[in-house]
This record gives structure tokens, sequence and C-alpha cells, in this order.
């Protein structure tokens, strides 16, 4: 495994919720207001060709790589086990994620991004998150599938971690971390110190 993780464009956190945001209301306005489980698999299934260009496939890869998106070729492509089990939280994450890569990074790079859960890491000690992909399409695949409105709403009605989880079909350590950064930036300021 060579692939070298290459920065992109700068995005903060805001700038790619804005892009999730613009993504939603033309695809799916409702996940904006309501708590919903964003179809993610129909999504890539049905629009992802009439909007976006990028063709989808299955294919039998590698142990420990779900998936991959090729940007020359304008396909992105999903392990059988990922693109199969639709239900699977996890499986859902790495759809979103790699539909997070052609809307943000279609246009600036050329080259493919694979998704290997045993070799990525190693690569890309020396880009901040801000110019991650990687980094950029996990804050992209966590707000597209838990949009900030719906999420506070069941934050205020003190619904638990567990239960929000559920709703979006997240895994509890996604829909954790969506809390928490949720928490940082609305009620930070407020807590006592
Ligand atoms: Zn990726």
């Amino acid at each position: 495994m060579n692939e070298k993780v290459i920065a992109v464009s700068s995005r903060s956190n805001e700038q790619i919720r804005l892009e999730s945001e613009r993504v939603l209301r033309n695809l799916m306005p409702k996940a904006l207001e309501k708590p919903i489980r964003f179809p993610i698999a129909e999504i890539l299934e049905f629009k992802l060709k009439k909007e976006y260009g990028f063709d989808l496939a299955v294919e039998e890869l590698p142990e420990g790589v779900e998936g991959y998106t090729e940007m020359k070729g304008r396909l992105l492509v999903l392990s059988e086990s990922t693109y199969c089990d639709n239900d699977d939280p996890r499986n859902r994450f790495t759809q979103a994620h790699e539909f997070g890569h052609v809307v943000l990074h279609s246009r600036e790079i050329t080259h493919r991004l694979t998704e290997n859960l045993n070799a990525i890491k190693t690569y890309r000690k020396d880009i901040p998150p801000y110019k991650d992909p990687e980094c950029q399409a996990n804050t992209f695949a966590s707000c597209i599938l838990m949009p900030e409105k719906p999420f506070l709403d069941l934050m205020i009605e003190n619904c638990s971690t567990n239960d929000i989880a559920a709703i979006f079909g997240v895994s509890y350590t996604a829909a954790k971390i969506r809390r928490e950064k949720l928490e940082d930036k609305f009620y930070k300021k407020f807590r006592p110190h």
C-alpha cells in the first residue's frame, strides 16, 4: 500500500457543514428539519450519476478495503459487503464518506482515494486536518447523516446518544463525536469553568 494522501484545499468544519446542507437542500430538504435516517444507499444508486456524473460500482476488494473513489474515471466503488448491508451503521458512514469525496474533492483531485482500514493513517502525519481529504470526508459524512438542526432538537429533548444513533442510523461512536462537536460549538461558552 503506497498510496499517499495529498493535501486538499483548506476547509473549515463550518464550510463543510454548509456544503452538506446545500446538498441536502437539493436532494432531501426534509432531512434539514426532521431527524430521519438519510437514505444514503438510494442516493448513491439513483442520484450520483444524475447530479454528480459519477457511476456507482460494486467490486470484490481486498480484505480491509471498503471502497474507493476514482476521480478521473468518475467512479465510486464500494466493496460487496459495504454495498450489500445497507443497514449497518458503519457501512452507511463509509458510503457517506465516499459521497463526501465526490462532493468536495472531485474538482481538485485526479487520483484514486481508497478507504483502507489498515494502511491509510501512516501516510498523512504531515497534513493538518483541515487540509486532509479523509478528515474532510468524515466531517461531511457526519453532517449529511446527522444534520445540525434535527440533531440539536434531539439533544434539547434529552434524547440519549444511543437513541440518537438509532434514529439517524449511525454508530454510537459517530453520534457521540457529533454530539461533542455540537456541544463545543453551541454550549461551551455557557458551561461553568
Ligand atoms: Zn476517504
